[in-house]
């Protein structure tokens, strides 16, 4: 009979916890998002950072990501942050 790696078990174990409360994958709600506001509509939808990232990824450089409103299929852009 071999004995348990008791060490080891620990580690997953903790290991284990770490990913159900720290949720490292990003798997849950824990996801960046930018605000983009509709042209159109003027409503704001939040869209997740990597959408904009890849979205920006086909763009030349002067270009702004634009997505479609889900409200009016607008043009939505990057909402800019108004100082209050
Ligand atoms: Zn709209």
């Amino acid at each position: 009979m071999m004995r348990r790696n008791t060490k080891q078990d620990e580690m997953s174990k903790e290991f284990l916890k770490w990913l159900e409360e720290e949720d490292p994958l990003g798997l849950d709600e824990e996801m960046t998002t930018i605000n983009f506001k509709c042209l159109d509509c003027g409503k704001e939808d939040e869209v997740p950072d990597f959408v904009v990232e890849e979205f920006e990824f086909d763009l030349e450089k002067h270009e702004e990501v634009e997505v479609v409103c889900p409200f009016c299929e607008g043009t939505m852009r990057r909402a800019k942050k108004n100082p209050k």
